[in-house]
């Protein structure tokens, strides 16, 4: 791979890494999201190829024997993971790359991408986080208790990552991850 950046963005579900990234995407029109394959069912709205790549439990399975993931985690009943091509075809044209992922997956990437930036969003409060998972109604009531039970946990590995945004106000979190990667960009 080329020197292109790797930006890591990771942190509970609910926490708006989405919504940041989108605000960053805005802001650093260079940047490329990296399209995550799933074996999560597709929410309404959600399309193939566009928010996420999405696999049967066979094709992720014969994905990960091929050595096609940098990267691959089990989240809340589901299989995520970054596909080495969504990388490599940004990396070898120079254009720095955005994932957005989940904790387990942002230490594989550390391991085998070991100059990628990571920056881990924290919620105000657990019960800030709270709302917005409800809030967002993407999730069941069972959903939202797994993956806050989950973010118990991701919660306390905040400090494993370089970078550390408290999104809090929408506008002044983005501010600050903007400024983050604009400083490794130059
Ligand atoms: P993630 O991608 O981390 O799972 P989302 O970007 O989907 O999180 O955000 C979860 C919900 O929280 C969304 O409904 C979003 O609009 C809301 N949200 C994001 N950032 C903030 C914020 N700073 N204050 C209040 N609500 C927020
Ligand atoms: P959701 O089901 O809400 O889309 O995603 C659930 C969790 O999986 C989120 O924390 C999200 O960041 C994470 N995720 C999305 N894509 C990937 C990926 O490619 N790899 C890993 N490890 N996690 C991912």
């Amino acid at each position: 791979m080329s020197s292109a950046k790797v930006f890591v963005i990771t942190g509970p579900s609910g926490v708006g890494k989405g919504t940041l990234i989108r605000g960053l995407l805005e802001r650093i029109p260079e940047l490329e999201l990296s399209v995550s394959a799933t074996t999560r069912a597709a929410r309404p709205g959600e399309r193939d190829g566009v928010d996420y790549h999405f696999l049967t439990q066979d094709e992720f399975e014969r994905r990960v024997a091929a050595g096609d993931f940098v990267e691959h985690a089990a989240y809340s009943g589901n299989r995520y993971g970054t596909l080495r091509s969504e990388l490599e075809r940004r990396l070898d044209v120079g254009v720095p790359v955005v994932l957005e992922i989940e904790v387990q997956g942002a230490r594989q990437v550390r391991e085998t991408v070991p100059d990628a930036v990571a920056v881990f969003i924290s919620p105000p409060s657990r019960d800030a986080l709270r709302v917005r998972l409800v809030g967002r109604g993407t999730d069941a009531a069972e959903e939202v208790d797994e993956r806050l039970r989950t973010a118990d946990r991701e919660l306390e590995s905040h400090h494993e990552f370089g970078h550390v945004v408290v999104n809090d106000r929408l506008e002044q979190a983005t501010e600050e991850l903007a400024a983050i990667v604009r400083g490794v960009l130059g």
